[in-house]
């Protein structure tokens, strides 16, 4: 298949791309390198046997997006590229709407011109805010109600696709979609060509593995006083590489000329959570580091607890987490790390 990856140079992206080419696929890529490596690309060239394009591009350059599809002749569309610092939405709304969704827009409006008709856009659990406790585990049927500019803004693109596929339908024409909904998204490629380098750096585990290789002086537990069993944060990890084996899952079955259109929407966890504190003795585990750890305020906007129930996605397509054991997450997060200190060049 030809599928173009939006976002391929970053974290989560790079790791489709190089699935999608080892699969065999023939994958273009577009980045703008705002977040996104060069280097990535670099490395994925090495394994691509030709099959890989990449256009220094925006999502929201409407006529170079047509241009890629059409010399592509792409079939089929993974859509990663997007910014996704919950903070920076805060201060910078704007921003997220014009980067996030109107350049989700441009792009299906350029796969409509070209007749694209598979679609799957990366969603996220931010989309459900702070979901009242009944609705722990977290289906996809709990309320969408983020509560910052980076939940709505992928919350509208969702909203966008129905609407698109729903007008499909009416016409007769096929098209097909998935909004697969990531919980925290963690672990690198096991062979370390790709791994996660964000600038700057937020998230939990790199941050506590950051500490443990003498990157940073310790890491702070943001709030000590939630009403879990340890007092810190619950949230399900799920290894980058069965989060995209997921979404080869989710493409194969799209099905665009299913009668009223093919609209797949699942939450994308393990089905249980580590608190702050156990993902900082699971580093110490897998490290053999003492890692310095300091207890601080709460971070604004962070629930006690969010796990998926992945059992939408198990009972549709048969896809479940293979990689539950935390550890082995932070093994091959260590393992990236080890090999790239400082991440890409
Ligand atoms: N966290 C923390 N210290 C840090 C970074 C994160 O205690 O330096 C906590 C954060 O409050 C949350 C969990 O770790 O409860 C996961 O945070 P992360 O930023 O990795 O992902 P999020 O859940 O915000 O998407």
């Amino acid at each position: 298949m030809n599928i173009l990856v939006t976002g391929g140079a970053g974290y989560i992206g790079s790791h489709a791309v190089k699935r999608l080419l080892t699969d065999g696929h023939t994958v273009a890529v577009v980045d703008n390198l705002r977040r996104g490596h060069l280097s990535a690309i670099d490395a994925l060239t090495t394994i691509a046997d030709g099959r890989l394009a990449f256009y220094e591009a925006d999502v929201g350059d409407r006529s170079a997006i047509e241009r890629i599809l059409r010399e592509n002749h792409i079939v089929a569309v993974m859509h990663f590229a997007a910014l996704a610092y919950v903070g920076e939405s805060v201060t910078e709304p704007l921003l997220y709407h014009h980067n996030n969704t109107a350049a989700a827009l441009n792009l299906l409006e350029a796969c409509d011109a070209v007749g694209v008709q598979r679609f799957v856009f990366s969603s996220t659990c931010a989309t459900y805010g702070e979901p009242a406790p009944e609705h722990i585990p977290i289906a996809e049927t709990t309320p969408q109600n983020p509560i910052n500019p980076y939940g709505w803004s992928k919350l509208h693109v969702e909203r966008i696709l129905s609407d698109y596929l729903e007008a499909k339908a009416l016409a007769g024409k096929p098209f097909a979609y998935a909004a697969p909904r990531y919980f925290n998204v963690a672990g690198s490629d096991p062979d370390t060509l790709i791994g996660e380098h964000h600038n700057p750096e937020t998230h939990l585990i790199p941050l506590v593995l950051h500490a443990a290789i003498g990157k940073r002086k310790d890491i702070t537990i943001f709030g000590t006083d939630y009403p879990t069993p340890d007092g810190t944060c619950i949230r399900d990890y799920v290894h980058v590489v069965d989060l995209i084996d997921a979404h080869v899952a989710i493409l194969h079955s799209l099905d665009p000329n299913k009668p009223g259109g093919d609209r797949r929407i699942y939450n994308l966890g393990i089905g249980r959570g580590y608190s702050v504190r156990e993902i900082i003795e699971a580093a110490q585990r897998v490290t053999g580091r003492k890692i310095s750890v300091l207890e601080g305020e709460r971070r604004a906007g962070d629930p006690p607890t969010l796990f998926a129930n992945p059992a939408k996605i198990n009972a549709e397509i048969g896809w479940s987490a293979s990689c539950t054991d935390i550890d082995e997450v932070i093994k091959s997060a260590w393992r990236w790390l080890e090999a790239h200190p400082n991440g890409y060049a």
